[in-house]
C-alpha cells in the first residue's frame, strides 16, 4: 500500500454508509463482534451476487474455453502440503514485547510497534491456514484445514473436467467460493478479513503458449474493471519482483486499486507455470497431464491463474461509485453504480398514500418485480426517496401522480442526471429495460419516440 489517496471518498464514510443502509455489518455484532469478519445486509447481498453473476457471465457463461466448479471448502489434507500451504503458506510475525499486539514483519518500520510504539521482537513464521478436526476425534491424524484459497480444487480436479467435458486445450476452470485465512494485520473493512470470498479462474494451456495468454488474460481482467465502471485512473497494473514472487509463480502481476488507503491489491494474475499439477502429480500418484491429439504430445500444461476477491471488488466499487454532491443547502450522497451492479434497479414511488394511487403504484411494482429488484417507498417526500435510492445506487425511479390516473404515464427518474421523463406505463418494461441496458434516456424505446427530457426541478 503506497503513494497517493483518494480524495472524495474515505473508508470511514464507506463503513458508514454501509452500516446504515444494509449493505455491510460486523459479524454476529450483538456479541460485539468477531474480529475481521463481515455479514452483508440486504443490499450487500444483492451487491455481492451481482458482482459474482457479472463474473461467470464475463468467464464462463459467454466463452467456449472455459467451464465452472464448485469443489468442496474441506479438501484431503495432502493437498496441502503438495501445493506447498503446509510449509510456505506462513507470515512472518514481530511481536510487540509491551502490548503483545502482532503484526506483518514487512508492514512494520523502525522495529518499533504502530500501535504504542513498543520494542518488536524477530520475526518467526506463523501458518495462515484454520485447522479443524474432521470426525468425532480430535487427534492429530483427524486435522483438516479451511481452504486458503479455491485454486486447489481446480487443480486436482483437472483430469475429471478435461475427461467429462471432453474439451481441447486451451481450457479454463472458473470457481467461485469461501476462503478463508488467519489473517495477521487485518483492518480496511472488508478488504482484508478472515472469511472471504473469492473468483478463481485456473486456465490450462500449452507450455510455450503462457506469455500469450498471461498478456490476454491481464487484458481482459483489467477491462472487465472499467467495464463495469471502476475509473481506469483508479486502477494500475504492477509486476512482482522477483524477491516477492510465490513459490510457485514464474510471472506475477497485481491488479491494484486506488482504495482509500492508497493503491492496494485488487486481483493478481500469475503464470504459475506446471508447479501444481507436478506437485499433485507427484504426492498422488496420479497422472495429471494432458494428451494433444493433434500432435500425439503428453505434456502437463501451464496455468494462467487470474484470481480476483468477490469482497475486495465490493469495495472497490462502492469506492468508485462514491460521490457527494452539493444540492442546494444539502449533500447529495449517491453510488453511481453500474445497472448491472446496482442492487435495486428500480424503485416505485406513489406520490401520495391516497387509495387509488396506491392501486396503481403496487400494480407497477408487482409488474417490474418480476424481472428485477424493485423496492417500494411511500414514505416521506418525494425528494427524501430520492435522495434514499441515490444513496444506495438505485439507477432508476418511477413516480406516480394524481396525473397518471388520468393519462396513464409515469415519471422516469434517472439518479446520476436527475433527469425525468414521462413515458407510458406500458411501455415502462420497454423504457426500462433499454435503459439499464444502457440505452439514453430520451430515446424511448430503441428506435422508437423520442420522450421529453426534463431536469428535476424541486417537487414534482
Ligand atoms: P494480500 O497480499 O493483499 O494479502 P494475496 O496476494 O495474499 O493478497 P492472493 O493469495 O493472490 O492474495 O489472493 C487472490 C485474491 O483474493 C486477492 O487479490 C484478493 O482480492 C483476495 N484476497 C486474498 N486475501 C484476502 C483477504 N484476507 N480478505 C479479502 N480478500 C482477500
Amino acid at each position: 500500500m503506497t503513494g497517493q489517496t483518494p480524495t472524495k471518498v474515505d473508508m470511514d464514510k464507506i463503513v458508514s454508509l454501509c452500516r446504515r443502509r444494509g449493505f455491510i455489518f460486523p459479524s454476529s455484532e450483538i456479541y460485539g463482534g468477531l474480529s475481521s469478519c463481515w455479514d452483508y445486509g440486504p443490499l450487500g447481498v444483492e451487491l455481492k451476487q451481482n458482482i459474482k453473476q457479472a463474473w461467470w457471465r464475463a468467464v464462463v457463461q459467454e466463452r467456449d474455453d472455459m467451464v465452472g466448479l464448485d469443489a468442496s471448502i474441506l479438501m484431503h489434507p495432502q493437498t496441502w502440503a503438495a501445493s506447498g500451504h503446509l510449509e510456505g503458506f506462513s507470515d512472518p510475525l514481530v511481536e510487540c514485547k509491551s502490548c503483545h499486539l502482532r503484526w506483518r514483519s514487512d508492514e512494520v518500520k523502525d522495529n518499533s510497534c504502530p500501535s504504542c510504539g513498543g520494542e518488536l521482537t524477530e520475526p518467526r513464521l506463523f501458518n495462515l491456514m484454520f485447522k479443524t478436526f474432521m470426525g468425532p476425534i480430535e487427534e492429530e491424524a483427524s486435522v483438516v484445514y479451511l481452504r486458503p484459497e479455491t485454486a486447489q480444487g481446480m487443480f486436482v480436479n483437472f483430469q475429471n473436467v478435461v475427461n467429462t467435458t471432453r474439451k481441447k486445450l486451451p481450457l479454463g476452470i472458473a470457481q467461485i467460493g469461501k476462503a478463508f485465512r488467519n489473517e495477521i494485520t487485518t483492518g480496511n473493512f472488508i478488504f482484508r478479513s478472515r472469511e472471504f470470498e473469492q473468483m478463481e479462474i485456473e486456465f490450462f494451456v500449452k507450455p510455450g503458449t503462457d506469455k500469450e495468454w498471461f498478456n490476454y488474460w491481464l487484458e481482459e481482467r483489467l477491462n472487465w474493471y472499467v467495464k463495469l465502471g471502476i475509473k481506469r485512473e483508479n486502477l494500475q497494473l504492477r509486476p512482482h519482483t522477483k524477491d516477492e514472487l510465490a513459490h510457485y509463480a514464474r510471472e506475477c502481476i497485481d491488479i491494484d486499486y486506488l482504495f482509500p488507503m492508497g493503491w492496494s491489491e485488487l486481483e493478481g494474475i500469475a503464470n504459475r507455470g506446471d508447479f501444481d499439477l507436478v506437485q499433485h502429480a507427484s504426492h498422488s500418484g496420479k497422472e495429471l497431464n494432458y494428451f494433444d491429439e493433434e500432435t500425439k504430445e503428453h505434456f502437463v500444461p501451464y496455468i494462467i491463474e487470474p484470481s480476483a476477491g468477490v469482497d475486495r471488488s465490493a469495495l472497490a466499487f462502492l469506492c468508485d461509485a462514491y460521490d457527494e454532491e452539493s444540492d442546494n443547502d444539502e449533500i447529495r450522497v449517491l453510488l453511481h453504480l453500474h445497472p448491472t451492479l446496482a442492487p435495486i434497479k428500480v424503485a416505485v414511488l406513489p406520490l401520495s398514500r391516497r387509495e387509488k394511487l396506491v392501486a396503481l403504484a403496487k400494480q407497477i411494482y408487482a409488474d417490474l418485480r418480476q424481472r428485477w429488484m424493485v423496492q417500494y417507498d411511500d414514505a416521506q417526500s418525494i425528494g427524501r426517496r430520492y435522495r434514499r435510492q441515490d444513496e444506495i445506487g438505485t439507477p432508476f425511479c418511477i413516480t406516480i401522480d394524481f396525473q397518471s390516473l388520468e393519462d396513464e404515464q409515469a415519471t422516469i427518474r434517472e439518479r446520476d442526471t436527475m433527469n425525468q421523463i414521462r413515458i407510458p406505463i406500458s411501455e415502462l418494461k420497454t423504457a426500462l429495460a433499454a435503459k439499464l441496458g444502457g440505452e439514453e434516456l430520451f430515446v424511448l424505446p430503441p428506435g422508437g419516440k423520442i420522450w421529453k427530457v426534463e431536469r428535476e426541478g424541486g417537487e414534482l
